[in-house]
């Protein structure tokens, strides 16, 4: 099996010689067993704050995969079946089963299984369950979604549009912003253009924003409190603004709109609701199906290409999720 090891812990923004490529020899399988073999890999955000908080230098990066059992003794995972795992940064792994999820038994054929990564997976959900659960999103209502060509935010829009909102959505260059009028949003922009944010998400909706979908933070987000409504709720997924940074964040306040708007913002992670994964996945899957949701995503071919697409997507160099095909 060759597999990325985080050879250095990430100062600023990653580099190449972070990573490190490491091939050893797996042993053979023991009664319960699956010899797996990675089909796709996940390429997150979240990888780049998770590695320093929870990861040593020497460990496989981490991260999820769809992987085909090639070799089985265990009958819940026959030769040939499909699962997800947090396997990580590896072209080959042996479970027990544990941490395995095989994929929804009406996987339909003609949808890539590596969805089951992007729309219909971990980032699909936190779409789902971020903007129904934590924004409590009503029909009517004026969402704003930031990185809103990505894996989460792309999604968000589409369901936010589904269940009768308006969408403002921005993301970092035009291409991008064309292609969230495509996805069906009413109103976008480019952040990195616009000189004004104020002025450009006063122009976008002038009444203020209800829901804000938040994936980037930082400054950003201290200027979009400013212009919540009454009672908007603010779900806080993601700060990737603030993901590479070396020097600690001053300023920024957010009591004063926090008090006068009686906002309420709340932090989540997609895990919160592994209770009801299946519930979300069937979701997703129906409205796909339907067309009602476009998957948008960015593929990159060759599992030694893994770094370079993971710094890619720190840089914006993905519309839709960001994956790779071993
Ligand atoms: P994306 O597919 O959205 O890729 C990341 C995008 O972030 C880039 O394409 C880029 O787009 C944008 N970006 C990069 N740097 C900046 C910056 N400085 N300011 C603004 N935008 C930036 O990734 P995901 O959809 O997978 O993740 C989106 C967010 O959601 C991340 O913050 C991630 O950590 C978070 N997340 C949280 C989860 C949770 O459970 N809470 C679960 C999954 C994701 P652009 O060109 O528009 O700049």
């Amino acid at each position: 099996a060759k597999s990325w090891i985080l050879k250095k812990h990430f100062e600023g923004f990653p580099k190449s010689s972070d990573f490190e490529l490491k091939e050893v020899e797996l042993p053979k399988i023991k009664d319960g067993e699956v010899l797996l073999q990675t089909v796709f890999l996940s390429v997150d955000p979240y990888m780049r704050p998770y590695s320093r908080r929870y990861m040593k230098e020497g460990d496989i990066m981490i991260g999820g995969v769809v992987a085909k059992v090639v070799e089985s003794k265990n009958p819940t995972y026959p030769v040939g079946a499909f699962v997800v795992s947090n396997a990580g940064w590896t072209t080959h792994f042996i479970s027990s089963g544990k941490g395995l999820q095989l994929m929804l038994r009406e996987w339909p054929e003609k949808l890539p299984r590596s969805l089951a990564l992007g729309t219909i997976g971990m980032p699909g959900l936190t779409a789902y369950f971020g903007l129904l659960e934590v924004c409590r999103m009503k029909p009517g209502e004026t969402v704003l979604v930031t990185a809103a060509a990505g894996a989460v935010g792309s999604v968000v829009g589409q369901i936010a549009k589904i269940k009768g909102s308006k969408v403002v959505g921005c993301a970092g260059s035009d291409e991008k912003v064309a292609y969230l009028k495509q996805l069906g949003f009413d109103e976008t922009f480019n952040y990195k253009t616009i000189g004004s944010l104020e002025e450009a998400l006063k122009k976008a909706s002038p009444d203020g924003y209800d829901c804000y979908f938040d994936n980037v933070g930082g400054e950003f987000s201290s200027v979009v409190l400013n212009q919540m409504k009454k009672y908007g709720r603010i779900a806080v997924c993601g700060a990737i603004s603030l993901y590479n940074d070396t020097v600690e964040q001053k300023g920024n306040y957010v009591q004063i709109p926090m008090i006068f708007q009686e906002l309420c913002m709340e932090g989540f992670i997609v895990s919160r609701w592994d209770n009801r994964r299946e519930e979300g996945l069937k979701a997703l899957l129906k409205w796909v199906e339907e067309g009602k949701i476009k998957c948008p995503e960015h593929v990159t071919e060759g599992f030694g290409n893994m770094p370079a697409a993971f710094m890619g997507l720190l840089k914006g160099e993905n519309t839709g999720k960001a994956i790779i095909k071993v």
